[in-house]
Parts: structure tokens; sequence; C-alpha cells
């Protein structure tokens, strides 16, 4: 269920991009997608083979033993699932600062802002170094948090539907961008966090739900009708060549000097 409904997402996205783009595709979109992609398969190789048991075997041990913050408060039997996914999201926001604050972390992060255009391809493509390296502060969220088994497979269709979303180039109406935004991470504000310029890549690190990043002071919006062309400049500063771009250098990066 949970494969055709993301299969069906991607679907609906790329058309989406086709038909009404955010930003102007200036690579070609066929060849940025394949290289993606490939990274992707790394990444979904790791996650399968590590992050995965490694999840569900913490889960599950902190269900029999009645372990975590969620299963010592008495909660209503529906806040608990509730609770877990938003704790969950909260601290991949943790997670997501320390890819940008640790510089060991931000060498195996910065491959995924390499990217100098972005679209639903760019949710996927993370270095798998950086997936392995997550796998203790997944392992360290689900044990404190007390999550169930269920929850965490039900975030993680969550997650990646809201990172297919606030990557895909796709321009929704202005006022429903705005709306959504008050809840969850938008296109345009994601592009932001994207951006070459230093302030703003240190904003907008919500994965799904805005509320962190104004609870931090890090949301930033730009609700200018026609985004100006130059703006927001996407990847990394001084990495935007074509060297930087390819495949190799995408795998090879969090391992050069
Ligand atoms: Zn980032």
């Amino acid at each position: 269920m949970r494969a055709l409904l993301v299969v069906g997402w991607v679907a609906g996205l790329l058309l989406w991009e086709c038909k009404r783009a955010l930003r102007p595709v200036v690579d070609d979109k066929w060849t940025r997608d394949r290289r993606n992609l490939a990274v992707a398969g790394l990444a979904a190789a790791v996650t399968q083979v590590l992050e995965v048991p490694v999840a569900l075997a913490i889960a599950g041990r902190g269900a029999e033993r009645r372990q975590g913050l969620l299963r010592i408060l008495p909660l209503p039997p529906w806040a608990k699932p509730v609770a877990a996914i938003l704790l969950l999201d909260y601290s991949l926001y943790g997670w997501h600062w320390l890819t940008h604050r640790v510089p060991f972390l931000w060498n195996f992060h910065r491959v995924h802002h390499l990217d100098r255009e972005m679209d639903a391809s760019t949710a996927v493509r993370f270095h798998f170094g950086e997936i392995a390296l997550s796998v203790g502060y997944r392992a360290a969220q689900i044990r404190v948090i007390g999550v169930e088994p269920r929850e965490y497979a039900a975030w993680q269709g969550f997650l990646m539907l809201c990172i297919l979303f606030h990557h895909a180039n796709i321009r929704l109406p202005l006022v429903w961008e705005r709306r959504l935004a008050a809840v969850l991470v938008t296109p345009r504000l994601h592009g932001i966090h994207h951006s070459v310029v230093r302030e703003e890549v240190n904003s907008n690190w919500s994965s799904g739900l805005t509320v962190w990043d104004r609870l931090h002071g890090t949301f930033r919006a730009d609700w200018r009708a026609e985004l100006p062309e130059d703006s927001p400049v996407l990847g990394v500063e001084g990495m935007r060549g074509d060297e930087d771009q390819t495949l190799r250098w995408a795998l090879l990066l969090p391992f050069s000097r």
C-alpha cells in the first residue's frame, strides 16, 4: 500500500513539474534525475540493510520492555502515535541541524545540497554514508521517544511524501502555498534551504512541519509572486561547476580531501 502511494505521489509530482515548474530548468532533467536516482539507489540499499532492521529491533525491544518517554506518560491510545510522529519529526530537525553544523557530517550531507537544481529526484539524493551515519541517531530517537514499530513505519511513509513534495520543482498557487506553509514545509521554503547563500541555508531545517523552524527562529519565507531569476541560486558555494555535478563526484566527495 505504502509503495503504491509513493509511486502515485512521484508520478503526480513529475507531471506537475513538467506542467508548472517553480524554477527554470537549465540542465537536462533526465540526466540529473538518473544521476540522483543512482545516488539514491545506494542510499536505499543502506536504509534497507542497516537502518530498517536496527530501527525495528530497537522499537520492538522498547515495546517489550516498556521503555521510552511516550510509554511513561499517561497518554490516551489515540495520542501516542500522533505524539510519536511529532517527536520523530522534531528530532529529525535536530539531526538535519547537526549535518550542517558538524563538519564531518556536512561533508556527507553536502552531497544532497550539491545538486545545482532541485526537483523530486533531489529528495532522495543522499549519500549512502550519511544514511549509515544516521542509524545511531535514529536508534536513539526511537529508544528515547518510545516509538512502536508501526509508528516508525508510518513516520517513514509520511517523511517520504513530505520530502518528495518540498523538493519538487512545482509551482503552487501562492495563496495555497502561504496557507500550507503555516503547517508543512513547501517547495519555496525548502528552496531557500538549498540556496548557496549561507544565511539562507541556515534556515528552514524542518522536514515535515514548519513549527520546529518557527520555534527556533529559523523559519524563512519569500512570498514574491515571481522569484527573481537569480534567487535563490541553488547548490553549494564554489561547487556549481559541471565537474561538481557528476555521479562520480557525488559518491567520492565525502572521501576526498
Ligand atoms: Zn540540508
